[in-house]
């Protein structure tokens, strides 16, 4: 190759299946080999030195990262259009990095109420230990704003909450974040960086659960957290002196990578990297496949009348449905419906011959589970009531399958019904 490519015009997956040769060929392999050694040695200590103290760029222990997982790292920046990226061993690794590296008890959280089960969980472990949460409806940044408090440090929301759909406001949430000077902190999970790049809305750090869009195959398990390079980290109280150095830029994720990935060794490891790295080369295929297949279907659904309410963002009566259609490329995997007989949600989901009846997201396979009785089972019934999520709930997550064998499968189910 005689010319170093850039990437700077490059469309989305142009970007991402190129992104490894922005860092040198190895060996002339043209896909990224797998590096599994944990330890990197120097040709001299003055050298091992300069790392360490991070005067150079370099590997030291496969905690703290490894080739494999920086190909990664610089693909999802690329794709969320970011400064630099962070992979953890899983999603909810990368999130707790973010609450407890980035928060100390007295400061205040503000967050989403619909948000995903183990977040939910997590925050509860964190108000334990003296940091202290306020969950809003955030689909209105007004409610965001009413619930901040002179302690307030951070926001936090998802694009499309799991599992009932919820579009938080994305936008109006990003201006009182930059008026206010808090941390905005985006879950993108489920919209993924191909339908929508929470820098756009002025996000401070973005999360991907990279076990689901990106990785996509339900092979791996893997989290990133991104720094879109708007915050300003030079008047952010939590930062340590050991990284209030240089340019403050990088002082967030110098701060994650030491206290979250480091001390708390919830690492990816290179072969799970390998996996969401090939996987991620598809990403904007999958989604706009899934995507297109979980329109037709929610239609199909929305339209039966053994079918009460169907939660998608692209069906025209969501809530949400305007914001969706506007700031996302696709409405994504994820939908929630109800149907008109509430007792018989369990048995219809036996009817059913193509969904699998499983938890988890963004997979290849259609994924199907009734809610209340299983992933928001431990949080009882009060807060089940104040997410929305009414005991016939079915969540659905659509995989790659062909749209109208889904449909089928589902017009079956329902007419064999009693
Ligand atoms: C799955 C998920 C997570 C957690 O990701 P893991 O990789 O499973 O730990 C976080 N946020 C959202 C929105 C998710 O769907």
């Amino acid at each position: 190759m005689s010319t170093q490519p850039t990437g700077a015009n490059w469309g989305f997956t142009t970007r991402c299946v190129h992104s490894d040769r922005l860092g040198d060929i190895e060996h002339g392999g043209i896909h990224k080999p797998l590096h599994l050694s944990v330890q990197y040695g120097y040709e001299s200590a003055s050298e091992l030195v300069k790392v360490f103290q991070g005067e150079a760029a370099g590997f030291n222990y496969a905690r703290q990262g490894t080739p494999t997982v920086a190909a990664l790292e610089a693909n999802v920046t690329a794709m969320e259009d970011g400064r630099a990226s962070l992979c953890f061993a899983t999603g909810m690794a990368a999130i707790t990095a973010i609450f407890t590296t980035l928060l100390k008890a007295g400061d205040h959280l503000v967050c989403s109420r619909f948000i995903f089960g183990n977040t939910n969980s997590l925050l509860g472990t964190l108000q334990g230990l003296g940091i202290a949460v306020t969950f809003a409806d955030a689909t209105e940044a007004a409610n965001v704003e009413a619930a901040i408090t002179p302690a307030t440090r951070m926001v936090f929301v998802e694009t499309i909450a799991n599992p009932r759909t919820q579009v938080a406001d994305l936008e109006g949430i990003g201006a009182l974040c930059k008026q206010r000077g808090l941390l905005y902190v985006v879950d993108n999970t489920v919209s993924s960086p191909w339908a929508f790049r929470p820098k756009s809305v002025g996000a401070s750090l973005v999360v991907n659960s990279l076990t689901k869009s990106i990785g996509g195959h339900g092979n791996a398990l893997g989290g990133a957290i991104t720094d879109t390079g708007l915050f300003d980290w030079s008047n952010y109280p939590g930062i340590f002196p050991a990284y209030r150095k240089g340019n403050p830029a990088g002082w967030g994720l110098a701060q994650l990578k030491k206290k979250g990935l480091r001390d708390q060794g919830a690492s990816l490891s290179s072969e799970a990297a390998h996996h969401l790295s090939v996987g991620s080369e598809t990403l904007a295929l999958r989604m706009a496949a899934s995507s297109a297949s979980a329109q037709a279907l929610a239609e199909f659904l929305a339209a039966h009348p053994k079918v009460r309410k169907v939660y998608y963002p692209g069906l025209p009566d969501h809530a949400q449905h305007a914001r969706a259609k506007k700031l996302f490329r696709a409405q994504s995997w994820l939908m929630a419906f109800e149907l008109v007989d509430e007792d018989d949600c369990v048995a219809f989901i036996d009817r059913l011959s193509l969904p699998i009846v499983a938890t988890g997201l963004g997979d290849t396979r259609s994924l199907i589970l009734p809610v209340a009785h299983t992933i928001f089972w431990e949080m009882g019934p009060e807060r089940r009531a104040e997410m929305g999520i009414a005991d016939s709930l079915i969540r659905l997550s659509i995989g790659l399958e062909d749209s109208r064998d889904l449909i089928e499968d589902f017009g079956r189910a329902l007419e064999a019904g009693a």
